[in-house]
């Protein structure tokens, strides 16, 4: 197997020289059941949203998989444009500039992304939480220079004290904060919104069978051939060139990855990744990975965030609100770990190799 191109955040795309079959993905990789087969599935790929985006779909003409893509494409570009961060002009912009002063009319996807940070926020006691935006800044996940020292226990404190999702507000028609100084920050949650949206303007499109993909956030469709289904490969998060076994989704089911070697600062040789606990105003410890199945990309995307704050534990007694989700996680220790929920056996193959590592986690029904 050829390694191909890594691109920023870790992006990289493997391709199977024997096969013609690409494998992409931040943390994730698909391939078809059963082994990969020459133009059997068309793939287009391009940079949104600061990732890469793909859209795999199973047609048997290429011109069909290019109208797919360009659908995609522009549609994740709206989203990003109304929910980016770094543009001034978005939606979400214009929320966060008057937070403490008023609310902003609740619209398309600064609605629906709002609307999805409450239920998450409420659903992982506050893990989850995009008003967490003071401390992404504050730690030097926002753009701009990267730290070169630890940001002060005050500075980390004061930041805190704007964090929580219960002062984001949805109601009568608006939305905003009402909090001064409090930044909402979706990328938590966005990219599976977005992944979510595009699979239902394929459907309406006509496309049955396909799988899109932002930046390691998939949805599956039908099948890639007749008698075979999507299969998607779980990166190994001590060792990101590797993976450590493959997930099989049916119709619908979607997966996102968290890990600790997407964004990170290294401050006097330690490492900090961008996933920030809201509890302490530090970057999460002790979590390598969190893979989650769901039914909706928006549910792994937020959930994965969450649940990498939260670690196996306390991550188990949220997932029993969550009973058609799965979860597989990979603490951050010398000694790997790969702890499975019951319901992940259904989805997850472990590679031979990692097969003494996978221990079952908690007493979850799915
Ligand atoms: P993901 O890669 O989906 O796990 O999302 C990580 C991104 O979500 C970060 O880069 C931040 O923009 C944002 N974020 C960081 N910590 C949290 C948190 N505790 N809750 C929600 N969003 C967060
Ligand atoms: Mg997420």
């Amino acid at each position: 197997m050829k390694r191909g191109t890594i691109g920023r955040r870790g992006w990289t795309v493997l391709k199977s020289g024997k096969t013609g079959c690409l494998w992409w993905a931040l943390g994730l990789a698909v391939c078809l059941a059963g082994g990969c087969r020459r133009n059997a599935v068309k793939e287009e790929s391009f940079s949104v949203m600061g990732t890469m985006a793909s859209v795999m779909a199973g047609c048997s003409d290429a011109e069909r998989c290019g109208v797919y893509a360009r659908r995609v494409q522009s549609r994740m570009k709206e989203i990003e444009s109304a929910l980016s961060v770094y543009n001034p002009g978005s939606d979400l912009s214009r929320m966060n500039a008057q937070a403490g002063k008023g609310l902003v009319p609740a619209e398309g996807h600064l609605k629906m992304t709002v609307g999805l940070s409450l239920v998450f926020g409420a659903m992982t006691h506050g893990a989850f939480d995009v008003t967490v935006g003071p401390l992404v800044k504050g730690w030097g996940f926002s753009g701009g220079e990267k730290p070169e020292r630890l940001p002060s226990p005050v500075m980390i404190e004061e930041r805190r004290a704007l964090v929580g999702y219960t002062n984001l507000v949805l109601s009568g028609g608006k939305c905003g904060l009402t909090g001064k100084g409090m930044l909402a920050d979706m990328g938590g949650v966005a990219k599976g919104y977005a992944v979510d949206v595009c699979s239902r303007d394929l459907k309406q499109e006509g496309a049955t069978d396909f799988v899109v993909n932002l930046g390691g956030n998939m949805r599956c469709f039908g099948k890639p051939q007749a008698g075979r289904s999507w299969r998607v490969g779980v990166r190994d998060p001590l060792k990101p060139s590797g993976t450590i076994g493959w997930l099989e989704l049916g119709d619908g089911m979607a997966v996102a990855t968290s890990g600790n070697y997407e964004r990170f600062v290294e401050i006097d040789g330690k490492r900090y990744a961008h996933i920030i606990d809201p509890r302490t105003g530090w970057p999460v410890q002790g979590m390598a990975g969190v893979t989650v199945v769901a039914p909706s990309a928006a549910t792994a995307d937020a959930l994965s965030t969450g649940l990498f704050v939260l670690g196996p534990e306390e991550g188990m007694q949220v997932l029993t609100l969550f009973t058609n989700c799965a979860a597989l996680f990979v603490p951050d220790k010398t000694e790997r770990e790969i702890l499975v929920t019951p319901g992940m056996e259904k989805y997850f193959h472990v590679d031979s190799a990692f097969s003494a590592q996978v221990q079952r986690i908690g007493r979850q029904t799915h």
